[in-house]
């Protein structure tokens, strides 16, 4: 990687770190986890508004380090809109870009989504510091899974 691109990686972590986008409970959410990594005490919740198997709104509440919550206002942008099986992929190319793992190898996403994320790809060097730019992904996972905690009765 060459400076003048790390350099630009930096600039993008630093910005969401101190402001993230989404922050905040989305006021139809319906999905909600939490997620905790103790090796750094990140925390965060993360809301969703899914419907018709899409994510209609995401949002977030927590607190950690710079690159938890870069990563997980990145997260946020990045799944709006989508459908929840694009959502899936989108986790598993993450992981696959944090650990070097093949979950999601060969699967497609949207390539120019997926580059912004790849901000983050200099965090593998720091193996203590992955679990904070995939914690936001395991809890939306997570939430995703969990049960729909209704919110709205009017349906
Ligand atoms: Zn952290």
């Amino acid at each position: 990687m060459s400076d003048e691109l790390r350099e630009l990686y930096q600039e993008v972590i630093l910005d969401h770190g101190r402001e993230p986008r989404n922050f905040g409970k989305p006021e139809a959410a319906n999905h909600h986890a939490h997620g905790h990594n103790p090796l750094c005490g990140d925390k965060v919740t993360i809301y969703l508004e899914v419907e018709n198997d899409q994510v209609k709104d995401v949002g977030f509440e927590g607190s950690g380090c710079a690159i938890s919550m870069a990563s997980t206002s990145l997260m946020t942008e990045t799944l709006k809109g989508r459908s929840i099986e694009e959502a899936h992929t989108f986790f598993r190319r993450f992981h696959d870009l944090m650990t070097g793992s093949e979950d999601g190898a060969g699967e497609e996403v949207d390539e120019e989504a997926f580059e912004r994320l790849e901000v983050l790809s200099g965090v593998r060097e720091f193996p203590m510091r992955v679990k904070c730019a995939t914690l936001c992904w395991h809890t939306m996972e997570a939430a995703v899974k969990g049960e729909r905690t209704e919110v709205s009765s009017n349906e």
